[in-house]
């Protein structure tokens, strides 16, 4: 298969440092994927476990995506900073990430409850509070879904006052624990 590069290397983001940054400090991804040739996408919120190079995201039990991700687990993935309108210049400044990825819901409780530790922590204001309901919650209801992730490319139009807004803290992350459906 051919092997595409960013056209635009003017734009690419060349250091892992800055990846992960954008990976780390974002809420949501959206997970491109297909069944027999069908395409669909779901975005998710998600937290990432770096020592084992895995996102994680939790969902309801049933529903498309779940049928689409059993049937093919081969996903694609992007995550989003958007960083607004650039005055004048027609132009939207952004960071953003992509991956190709393997996708798979866990049974294994221990594995459930570990991600939704990660999750927890990263999304929750109180960790904690969240942390000890869930250590009696019945974790049966809720699927959690295991990427590991391949490769990361990153881009980034940061229009022409860069250094400004590159300075600038990106978004604050959501601090809400996302309902498995909504
Ligand atoms: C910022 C954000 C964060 C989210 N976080 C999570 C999360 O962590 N976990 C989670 O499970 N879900 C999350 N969602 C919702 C998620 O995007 C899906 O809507 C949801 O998971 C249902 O997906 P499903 O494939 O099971 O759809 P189903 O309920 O099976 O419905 C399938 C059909 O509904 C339509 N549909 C599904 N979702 C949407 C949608 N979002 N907008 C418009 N039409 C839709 C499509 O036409 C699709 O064919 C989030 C959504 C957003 C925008």
């Amino acid at each position: 298969m051919t092997e595409y590069h960013l056209q635009r290397t003017d734009r690419e983001i060349t250091d892992p440092a800055e990846i992960l940054e954008v990976v780390r400090m974002q809420a949501f991804m959206t997970i491109a994927m297909a069944r027999a040739g069908v395409p669909y996408l779901a975005t998710v919120n998600y937290a990432f476990d770096a020592d084992r190079r895995a996102f994680y995201f939790h969902c309801a039990p049933t529903g498309k995506k779940v049928d689409v991700i059993e049937a093919n687990p081969t996903v694609w993935c992007q995550i989003l900073e958007d960083r607004g309108y650039i005055d004048g210049k027609c132009d939207w400044a952004y960071r953003s990430v992509q991956f190709p990825g393997t996708a798979r819901f866990t049974s294994d409780p221990d594995e459930k409850r570990r991600a939704l530790h990660v999750i927890i922590d990263k999304l929750e204001r109180d960790p904690e509070a969240k942390r000890r309901l869930l250590a009696e919650a019945n974790l049966d209801e809720v699927r959690v879904c295991r990427i590991d992730a391949g490769p990361f490319t990153g881009k980034k139009n940061l229009g022409p006052d860069a250094a400004r807004r590159s300075a600038r803290k990106p978004r604050a992350r959501s601090t809400r624990l996302p309902r498995a459906q909504r």
